[in-house]
């Protein structure tokens, strides 16, 4: 049995976790490779107009995954921290049955609905029951990927921490989705843009989930979703330790479209800049307007230094 991750969306949150349990298991697995233009194109065709970008990448690495491999990985993740996610991380399953009814495809998910204690615990040990696992071996595969995700994000986290304490550079604060900071062809750019300007770019995704949502309850009572709220977190966090901010978003987004202007409005102290990627574009024209950004952020350094 071969089992297909698509290297899209929720993959980039629980990468660690979903590979290491199959690793543990001894079931074989491909991860589609990373995206690229072919990728967006042939993700479209299977979307209405009005779909988000990362919804695009995401159908286009099923379109390379669906004759390569027995099942389709695709959990249904429904809260995280004790918020809500996107709908469309509850949608995946009947997206992709819908989209691809011609091919018949098989998929393999667990549902996290995330309204009962041990819920990602549990919904694990039913996956193993489908796939007749024994049920102190699942419990175990489970235990160690849990862990190695959670090293992996404690690593993540005070690494960016050390490089926010250490760096002489400007440093910029990007507020960006997993999904899209993590995506070769959305945040890499963004990424080495920044860094041939001299700035050291700072993941905002990298920091501490917990400590993110929680601290987004100052700024917001009212905002539902949970990964929103890690930005809105990390932005309150750590505005007095950064230079500037860039949010990187993708069009169109619901939850981004509301959010990014609370950030707008809330924090006129901090010179924040708004980068829009679509997908017939993609990062093409955003050197120039970091430029000035960068510009802007150099002036204020000089300024505040004489
Ligand atoms: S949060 Fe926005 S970008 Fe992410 S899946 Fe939902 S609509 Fe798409």
């Amino acid at each position: 049995m071969k089992i297909g991750i698509p290297r899209a969306l929720l993959y980039y949150k629980n990468e660690k976790l979903w590979t290491k349990f199959f690793d543990e298991l001894g079931i074989d697995y491909i991860i589609s490779p990373e995206t690229t233009k072919e990728t967006i194109e042939n993700g479209s065709k299977y979307a209405i107009d009005e779909t988000c970008l990362p919804i695009k990448i995401f159908l286009g690495h099923i379109d390379y995954l669906k004759d390569k491999c027995d099942y389709i990985f695709l959990p249904r993740i429904e809260r995280a921290q004790d918020r809500e996610t996107c709908l469309n991380f509850r949608a995946q399953y009947d997206l992709v049955k819908n989209a691809f009814r011609d091919y018949n495809l098989n998929i393999l998910f667990y549902n996290d609905m995330g309204h009962k204690e041990h819920k990602e615990e549990k919904a694990f040990k039913k996956l193993c029951k489908y796939l007749h696992i024994k049920k102190s071996i699942g419990k175990y595969a489970y235990k160690i990927a849990k862990q190695t995700q959670m090293y992996y994000e404690m690593f993540r986290s005070e690494n960016q921490e050390n490089i926010l304490k250490s760096t002489k550079k400007p440093k910029v604060l990007i507020l960006a989705h997993a999904y899209n900071i993590g995506d070769k062809y959305i945040g890499e750019p963004i990424i080495h843009m920044l860094e041939k300007l001299g700035v050291q770019p700072i993941i905002a995704e990298y920091f501490d989930h917990k400590k993110c949502v929680k601290e987004s309850n100052k700024v917001t009572k009212t905002l539902p979703w949970s990964y929103n709220r890690h930005l809105v977190g990390a932005l309150e966090l750590y505005k007095d330790a950064v230079d500037g901010a860039v949010i990187l978003t993708t069009y169109p987004c619901g939850p981004d479209s509301m959010c990014n202007d609370m950030m707008v409005r809330d924090y006129k102290d901090i010179p924040l800049i708004t980068l829009t990627i679509d997908a017939q574009d993609g990062s093409a024209g955003l050197e120039t307007r970091l430029e000035s950004f960068t510009d802007i952020l150099n002036y204020k350094r000089n300024n505040n230094n004489e």
